[in-house]
């Protein structure tokens, strides 16, 4: 294997010690405890997951996490209510929406209903629209852990032709924008895109965020390009979950590259945390 490891688990386990110091800080400076709620609605399996996750993490940084459970077939107002409460609680700093919420809800505006001083996932209409103009407070946690990570290993993005395969509004847009806000020339792809691998060819850096196990090939890889693979997926018979790109065969090629698991996966948790705690820095 000739690229090098960008080794999210290593970053990430970094972040959160020093994020327990400002958490230390808060606490004793100003009696503060950054606290995030967690809403989930239904009872998704990988959700349910994700969100213990995210509560553990929180407090093993010294966090207090709220993990608050909806009925499946709970109706918009009642979710939309809920978050009212949470934006005007005092104590409470950072407020998050388990991603998906069951079908009948009307996602983007239940997200939107987030105050945005307490959108520490960064996905509410307004934090989308501030991360368009410059001014967002907080970047949607998994593409600010993709820069986070480049930014943490040094790699230049300024300039760098970046290739994002993936537009949705979690991930693949806000991603295009937070590397063209850092300065890279962006291509964003989609599952209309012709030639996606002489697309692919060309890039720096790519970000495969299609949830799609292994379609990007590894002879896509430009020589010494930057691969980062936020793709999750489970593959049957296969008893590990695997990314959108072919590793082995990219890691032949690449500069860099991120694993799965061990790369964007912990590095979204840690800027979860971060957010929260820079929203009781600043707003608490
Ligand atoms: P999504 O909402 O399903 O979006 C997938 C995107 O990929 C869409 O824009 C789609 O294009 C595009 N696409 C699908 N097939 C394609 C193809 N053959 N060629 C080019 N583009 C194609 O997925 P998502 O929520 O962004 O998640 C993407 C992946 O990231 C999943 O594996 C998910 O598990 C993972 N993920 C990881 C984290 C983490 O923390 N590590 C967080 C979130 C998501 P259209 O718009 O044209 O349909």
């Amino acid at each position: 294997m000739a690229a090098q490891i960008l080794d999210g688990t290593a970053t990430a386990k970094q972040i959160r010690a020093d994020l327990a110091e400002r958490v230390a800080e808060l606490k004793s400076r100003r009696g503060l405890v950054p606290r995030l709620a967690v809403i989930l609605v239904g009872d998704d399996p990988a959700s349910v997951t994700y969100t213990r996750m995210k509560k553990r993490a929180c407090e093993a940084a010294g966090m207090i996490s709220d993990l608050i459970v909806m009925p499946a077939d709970s109706t918009q107002d009642f979710v939309k209510d809920t978050i009212a409460q949470l934006n005007t609680d005092p104590m409470v700093h950072g407020i998050m929406v388990q991603h998906p919420v069951p079908s009948h809800l009307d996602e983007l505006d239940i997200l939107s209903t987030v105050a945005v001083e307490k959108d520490v996932d960064g996905i509410s209409a307004m934090s989308l629209g501030k991360l368009v103009l410059g001014t967002a407070d907080y970047t949607s946690c998994t593409p600010q852990g993709i820069v986070t990570l480049l930014e943490k290993y040094n790699i230049p993005i300024k300039g760098a032709e970046a290739v994002v395969v993936g537009r949705s509004i979690i991930l693949g847009k806000p991603a295009a924008l937070a590397l063209l806000e850092r300065h890279a020339t962006v291509t964003i792809c989609h599952s209309r895109t012709k030639n996606l691998a002489d697309v692919v060819r060309r890039a720096d850096i790519v970000v495969a965020a299609l949830g799609r196990a292994e379609y990007i090939k590894g002879d896509w890889i430009k020589k010494g390009a930057v691969v980062i693979d936020a793709g999750y997926n489970k593959v049957e018979g296969r008893d590990k979950d695997v990314g959108d790109v072919e590793f082995e065969a990219a890691a032949e090629r690449a500069g860099w590259i991120t694993p799965v698991p061990g790369g964007v996966g912990p590095m979204t948790i840690a800027m979860l945390l971060t957010h929260t705690v820079k929203a009781a820095e600043k707003y608490g």
